[in-house]
């Protein structure tokens, strides 16, 4: 497969995407304007993710990947999860909903971001989920101008010093992220 359509309209998931993908020789394409994707009102990242990847490969008929991802705080029971897109309001901006995550969240309690990544070619008759998670902290105050949404207050465990995800290169976020890990779990499975 050479080529695969993205179920988002997130310009920020389609640049990460072409990053892990396009390397490995796999074209991400943006979803046609037009095509409508289901609501996202599942329980799971999973819930959400395969919906929106039917819809899309059944518009192009042909392979689509869909990402549902979000961020878990411990010191909120998991929340906001499936929620974290509209986590301070249902056409809430990634701002409000940054806002919202530092004036409920303790500094240096713990957090995790998750990706659900749903696989889906009408084709070949194949429906796949592969999951990537990463663990950090809250950051003690917001750093960074990369990345998005959640990046300036996420510390990621892995870097091993007190940088946010916002303050890492592309290439060190790849290495590490929910998203990362989970495209990478895309590519072995279909090297099989
Ligand atoms: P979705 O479109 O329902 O998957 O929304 C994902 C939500 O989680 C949005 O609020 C994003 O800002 C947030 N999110 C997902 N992945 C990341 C990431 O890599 N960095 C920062 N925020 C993220």
């Amino acid at each position: 497969m050479r080529s695969l359509v993205l179920a988002s309209r997130n310009a920020h998931k389609l640049r990460e995407m072409r990053r892990l993908l396009e390397p490995a020789g796999i074209a991400v394409q943006e979803l046609p304007q037009g095509v409508e994707l289901p609501p996202e009102d599942g329980a799971t990242f999973a819930d959400n993710a395969v919906p929106k990847a039917r819809a899309a490969a059944a518009a192009v008929g042909g392979p689509a990947i869909a990402d549902d991802s979000g961020i878990e705080a411990a010191a909120l029971q998991g929340a906001p999860g499936v929620r974290s897109a509209r986590y301070a309001g249902v056409d809430a901006t990634d701002e409000e909903n940054l806002s919202k995550l530092v004036r409920e969240v303790p500094c240096d309690s713990r957090l995790r971001y998750v990706c659900a990544l749903a696989y889906v070619n009408p084709d070949a008759g194949e429906e796949r989920v592969f999951f990537g998670d990463c663990r950090g902290r809250m950051a003690r105050s917001r750093a960074g101008a990369h990345g998005f949404g959640y990046d300036p207050v996420f510390v990621p465990d892995a870097t091993g010093d007190n940088r946010t995800m916002a303050e890492l290169s592309d290439a060190e976020k790849d290495a590490i992220s929910h998203r990362g890990h989970a495209v990478r779990a895309l590519l072995r499975w279909i090297r099989l």
